[in-house]
């Protein structure tokens, strides 16, 4: 088992959080971006940003420990990773989009609390906490979709773009792994599952069990924030 290590400043500005080891385990190397594993040695490091900072993990090895004061307000939306993942549920295809921020976000409150500020963030949007995967989600006006993807056996045939709009511009632009049958899905339904959370989703493989698995643990802890998402489609011949 690794260990998980705070130098004294940063355990000064982040405090003791014993969510941290999930966090810790889900998490990318800021330096060399493999991720982590339950038996490494990972440092902890946090950059501050008015009532915002946000922490970094990496390898003992890679990174020290230390706090980084950064400029202005630190915004929850920046380096979020997506991943496509194409459900079963009673029979049907349920095409789910999982966003997750490679580093975590904190703020604190009046009176020095500290909460996972992107969460919070995402609660005051209108995005509902989920439980279970079969939890029915909330549509919010102004969130939309648009994927712009390319025909299967072209090169990157499995590498879509996509861009998710909020009433505050830009929540994802990006790309992100498909299959030909969550493409299908899509197509046929217009609509997607956006959950956001700390999932920990390593290959993006739509079809993947594996990381079906993660997902429905995910929501069993309470970790998952959810909306109903319409997508629209555009691009080359479609083939599915
Ligand atoms: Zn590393």
């Amino acid at each position: 088992m690794g260990s998980l290590n705070m130098s004294r400043e940063v355990r000064d500005v982040i405090g003791e959080q014993p969510a941290l080891h999930r966090t810790a385990a889900h998490a990318q190397c800021v330096k060399c971006q493999s991720f982590l594993t339950p038996q490494d040695d990972v440092n902890v490091s946090a950059l501050v940003g008015g009532n915002s900072v946000a922490v970094y993990f990496g390898h003992a090895a890679c990174m020290r420990s230390t706090v980084t004061q950064g400029q202005g307000e630190l915004q929850p939306v920046d380096q979020m990773h997506m991943s496509a993942l194409l459900l079963r549920h009673n029979g049907n295809h349920r095409p789910v989009l999982v966003g997750e921020l490679s580093t975590p976000m904190s703020g604190q409150d009046g009176s020095g609390v500290w909460f996972d500020a992107h969460k919070r963030y995402l609660s005051q949007e209108g995005f509902a906490s989920v439980t279970s995967l079969a939890d029915v989600a909330p549509v919010l006006p102004g969130y939309r979709g648009n994927l712009r993807y390319r025909a299967p056996g072209q090169p990157d045939g499995n590498t879509d773009e996509l861009l998710v709009i909020s009433p505050d511009g830009p929540f994802y632009e990006g790309t992100i792994r498909t299959s030909p049958s969550w493409l299908a899905a899509v197509r046929a339904q217009r609509q997607c599952t956006l959950y956001m959370g700390l999932v920990g989703l390593r290959i993006s493989d739509p079809d993947s069990v594996t990381e079906h698995r993660r997902l429905r643990e995910a929501a069993a802890d309470g970790t998952l924030q959810a909306i109903q998402l319409p997508l629209a489609m555009a691009g080359a011949a479609f083939f599915g």
